[in-house]
């Protein structure tokens, strides 16, 4: 049966590098356009953590010759990243798809996302961005000022304010593309963060958690499903520990008892587990899905990955 699915790409199915990226937006087009093969309507969303660190770094340094640049905001390193990130995703779709014959255009859209300026998440940053840093880096960069945090067993990285999303400024234009049947690439890296002050949206300085964007995106449009694509194939209890178990499915209730029981990682799992429930709980019948990019399609049918519904 033919899907409306939103579509958010996780960190390993854009690499980390200039290189890598453009080799693995390849592998990614071709799991996303069987997908649009087998009929399914697809908005494609992504995040942009190693990218938006790798700008942000560049333009620190680039501040600190004698040129001076000036350091750039983070809503505008989010910007930059949309852009490109979108530009590689949407030339390797475009070219996957030629070359099966099927003449969509593949939209980058600069999309905003409001959230508010009270959120409490700008008085605690967790969310992480760029890459993995020393113990002897990342101790300096705190006494730098520089918020820096260690992810459960993986290393230590810097970290920004996440606030929660709350509306998509672009959603009509994201409505527009997909009634023409064309396939949107929107809310890259959660959205560029912007609070509101009358006509005016000023950007914030924060990163959006793209999961929980593509939650809010898949509530607008009314989507069938909300499929999370990352690195692991499906959702685990007791994870890394010798009691760890894979999960097919959850109910909301059992999503809410393993979140209250502190199983998913804060800034990496978790904001998945939340965002796929906050979806399946919107509405009877709306189905998410946490699986490998690979597997998309078995996950689609049913026969892998952990599936949260009512
Ligand atoms: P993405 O780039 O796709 O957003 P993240 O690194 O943010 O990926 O989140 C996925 C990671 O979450 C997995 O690779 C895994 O290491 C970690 N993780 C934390 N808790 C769990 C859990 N309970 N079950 C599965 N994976 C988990
Ligand atoms: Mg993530």
């Amino acid at each position: 049966m033919k899907k409306r699915i939103v579509l958010a790409l996780g960190g390993n199915a854009l690499g980390k590098g200039l290189a890598e990226q453009m080799q693995a937006v390849h592998t990614t087009a071709s799991a996303l356009a069987d997908l649009i093969q087998e009929g399914h309507e697809l908005v494609i969303t992504h995040g942009n953590g190693p990218q938006v660190g790798m700008i942000h770094q560049a333009f620190e340094a680039a501040s600190a010759t004698p040129a001076h640049s000036p350091v750039l905001p983070m809503s505008v390193c989010v910007a930059l990243s949309q852009g490109y990130i979108g530009y590689d995703l949407q030339n390797a779709l475009r070219e996957t798809l030629r070359a099966r014959g099927i003449n969509k255009t593949v939209t980058s859209l600069i999309t905003q996302v409001r959230v508010d300026p009270r959120d409490p998440a700008f008085n605690n940053p967790d969310k992480p961005i760029g890459s993995f840093l020393s113990p002897e880096t990342a101790q300096r960069l705190s006494q730098e000022g520089v918020n820096v945090r260690e992810e459960a067993g993986r290393g230590w990285r810097r970290v920004v304010a996440s606030p929660m999303p709350q509306e998509i400024i672009e959603i009509e234009s994201i409505k527009a593309l997909l009634a023409a049947g064309q396939i949107p690439v929107t809310v890259g890296g959660g959205g560029i963060p912007v609070v509101a002050d009358g006509n005016q949206l000023h950007g914030a300085s924060a990163v959006i958690d793209k999961d929980r964007a593509s939650a809010v995106l898949a509530q607008a449009l009314d989507a069938d499903m909300l499929i999370i694509l990352t690195a692991v194939e499906k959702v685990a209890i007791g994870y890394n520990t010798p009691y760890q178990k894979w999960l097919d499915r959850m109910s909301p209730k059992e999503a809410r008892d393993y979140i209250e029981a502190g199983e998913f990682a804060p800034g990496s799992m978790l904001p998945k587990v939340e965002a796929a429930l906050a979806f399946a709980e919107s509405r009877p019948g709306r189905q998410a899905l946490i699986t490998l990019l690979e597997h998309a399609a078995d996950g689609i049918a049913g026969r892998t990955g952990t599936v949260i519904s009512q």
